[in-house]
């Protein structure tokens, strides 16, 4: 599946683990660090992160937490939004500790939810472990293992990795893609060549799909923003903190620029967001096209502040935290807006099964929302392609040149029918070891 990316390596006695990732979907009020590790987290000797979205970093803060002591080896930016989204995590635990501190305690009714403590020294410990690895820079880890780190094309500081050591007589490969960047959309450089292995572990959420190229998305987005922009209306943008903010934004800059957006003054309700944006404004070299600071977007303050503009005459952008409705800064503003026909909510993010943005797509009249049912006269579209991932051509353009030298393929990192297709495309390609496993199944080399 999407969610929970975590790979366990064995090679040279040695237990690397790549990537650390949550499930998103869980129930609501479940503690993420209460949940138990299908391993005993202090015999792990190194872990390994391709980049710092949740799927694949969300649970790095617990398993330090339950006895991991060992290096983290990631890029030089990957460190930086991992220390702004471990001291984030830290600050909101603080303060809901000290909420429950004032509240008598959290022992009744809530039972021991958010007993276990990560706060901003437990941040700082952790961060303290991060070994950073520049790419395509082999490095030697314990247990004579080489691990070398490569351009992955999907959000800033994201890699693909390769390990390669000896054990039993002969030498072993192993690429792990990580999340693998879309072709034809240079907001990133493109990714690398896939790493010669003996075994590939590739991830497959576009496979059997085909992304909007860029100018059908910038035609999307127009007209949507055309509609309200003429009507007066606001148009709301949801997006994640980390990496779609900022693409937003920049795809948003770009396209005003060329004549092909209506002029419109940009809002950001992000908090999380402008600490990454600044995050990103510290590493330039990462950027196919520049990421600038300038004055066109406008960072809100505070909740006073978004009210303002909210409230405001006229068509403006608010670009705000919550890419899937669930919860963020998206939702006061959804408030202001979901009964007036002149806005348009502009989803540009996968929106799962049961959460609100996929409930706003439905075609209801009304939805409940914040306590009561409201008319649901808002424009809701949505314009697909912002992914940073490979769609089905551009994973087989990558992996095709392995044909005939690695000779097992795992796909991972994608619901079954997109895998399933991406495995019958390669079949017929030639690749004949190709399987989807299972959670905690095991792959072996030989
Ligand atoms: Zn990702
Ligand atoms: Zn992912």
């Amino acid at each position: 599946m999407v969610t929970g990316t975590m790979h366990l390596v064995q090679a040279n006695g040695r237990r690397i683990l790549l990537d650390c990732g949550s499930h998103s979907g869980g129930a609501r009020d479940e503690d993420p660090f209460d949940l138990p590790f299908p391993f005993d987290a202090s015999r792990i000797d190194a872990v390994v992160l391709t980049h710092c979205h949740n799927d694949h970093c969300g649970r790095l803060a617990s398993l330090v937490m339950r006895g991991f002591e060992g290096p983290i080896y990631t890029t030089p930016a990957n460190k930086d939004i991992l220390e702004v989204l471990l001291f984030d995590t830290a600050r909101i635990r603080e303060q809901e500790a000290m909420l429950r501190g004032r509240k008598g305690g959290g022992r009744q009714g809530g039972g021991n939810r958010r007993a276990v403590r990560f706060g901003t020294a437990e941040a700082y410990r952790a961060i303290d472990q991060v070994e950073t690895v520049p790419l395509n820079r082999k490095v030697a880890l314990e247990g004579d293992i080489q691990l070398e780190l490569f351009e992955a094309g999907h959000i800033l500081g994201a890699s693909m990795l390769n390990l390669a050591w000896t054990e039993l007589g002969r030498d072993w490969r192993l690429t792990f893609t990580g999340d693998l960047g879309r072709s034809g959309f240079p907001f990133q450089h493109p990714h690398a060549p896939l790493p010669p292995a003996d075994m590939l572990v590739c991830e497959s959420t576009y496979g059997g799909e085909t992304h909007d190229t860029a100018d059908v998305m910038a035609a999307n987005m127009a007209k949507a923003i055309r509609r309200s922009a003429d009507e007066g209306g606001k148009i709301l943008i949801p997006a994640f903190s980390l990496g779609r903010t900022q693409l937003i934004i920049h795809y948003l800059r770009k396209w005003i620029r060329q004549g092909l957006i209506p002029n419109l003054r940009i809002h950001v309700d992000s908090p999380l967001g402008r600490k990454l944006h600044k995050t990103f404004l510290r590493h330039p070299s990462e950027f196919a096209e520049p990421y600038r600071d300038d004055l066109e977007v406008d960072w809100l303050e505070g909740r006073d502040d978004a009210t303002d503009v909210s409230l405001s005459d006229g068509a403006r952008i608010i670009v705000a935290s919550g890419g899937m409705l669930e919860g963020g800064r998206i939702l006061h503003h959804l408030r202001f807006h979901i009964d007036d026909p002149r806005a348009t909510l502009l989803l540009v993010s996968y929106q799962a099964p049961g959460t609100l943005g996929e409930q706003m797509l439905e075609k209801n009249d009304s939805i409940r929302f914040n306590g009561r049912r409201w008319n649901k006269w808002i424009d809701v579209k949505q314009v697909r392609g912002f992914s940073g991932h490979a769609d089905h051509a551009d994973l087989l353009a990558a992996i095709g040149p392995l044909a005939g030298s690695v000779s097992k393929v795992r796909l991972v990192h994608g619901e079954p029918e997109r895998a399933g297709a991406l495995a019958g495309a390669l079949k017929a390609r030639g690749f004949q070891d190709v399987t989807m496993p299972e959670m905690h199944e095991t792959s072996e080399l030989s």
